[in-house]
């Protein structure tokens, strides 16, 4: 029998958007759009539209579809936007990010880097991707991204998948004025943490509820 993925994906979107965190038309364009049957592994294919994390490589999980709607939404990601993601990992979630920032062929002026601190993990994200259709859109970086990306550009919004005991300062550095930063913070339980700059570089937070993720590795990770 042949699975209908095309039906699943948009039956996982009704609840999403039923459970209230998918609110806007290019979050749910993203959802309908990524096959997340393609950023999972083989045999956990007729899960991959379960609203739940799934487990890939060296321990790490994809994360839960619902999770990657509410900080999709709460980046309020727009087409051309430069977005640094600390957390590669299977590749899921930036592909929906590049589909919100790239998706629309006029807006090719947007930025993606995710950074992952293993190699193997970056390969089955970059394999991924390219199966997926985003591998040319999406700049992969094997580094300890707890110390931010290895790069000199800074970034409109920053995505964090990993839990950190708290905000790196690095990631505050690389964070334009104006810019949002989404990222769980505490050790066995978290809170998601929305951090806004504002124009003059001064900081608001605000926490958005509780979530658990696996912990962020490296220098500024869990210990
Ligand atoms: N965003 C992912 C989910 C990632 S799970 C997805 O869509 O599938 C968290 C990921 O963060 C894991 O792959 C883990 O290896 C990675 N990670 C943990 N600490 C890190 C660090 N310091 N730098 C970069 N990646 C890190």
């Amino acid at each position: 029998m042949t699975v209908d993925y095309a039906e699943l994906r948009e039956g996982l979107v009704e609840r999403l958007e039923w459970l209230g965190v998918i609110r806007t038309e290019k979050v749910k364009k993203a959802f309908l759009k990524v096959p997340r049957e393609l950023f999972v592994l083989p045999s956990y294919r007729s899960e991959a539209y379960e609203d739940t994390p799934l487990p890939i490589l060296e321990g790490q999980t994809i994360s839960a579809p619902h999770m990657c709607a509410i900080m999709c939404e709460a980046l309020a990601l727009n087409p051309g936007d430069r977005l640094l993601e600390i957390g590669t990992g299977s590749g899921y979630h930036i592909a929906l990010c590049a589909e919100i920032i790239q998706g629309d062929k006029d807006a090719s002026n947007g930025i993606l880097v995710t950074v992952e601190i293993y190699p193997k993990l970056a390969k089955f994200a970059r394999e991924n991707l390219e199966k997926a259709g985003y591998g040319a859109l999406v700049n992969i970086v094997v580094a300890d991204g707890s110390l931010g990306a290895p790069t000199r550009i800074s970034f409109d919004k920053i995505l964090v998948t990993a839990a950190a005991p708290e905000i790196p300062p690095s990631l505050i550095e690389q964070l334009n004025p104006g810019g949002r930063l989404v990222i769980p913070v505490g050790r066995f339980y978290q809170d998601l943490k929305l951090v806004v700059k504002g124009a003059g570089g001064e900081m608001h937070i605000k926490s958005l509820g509780g979530c658990v993720f696996v912990p962020l590795k490296g220098e500024y990770g869990v210990k």
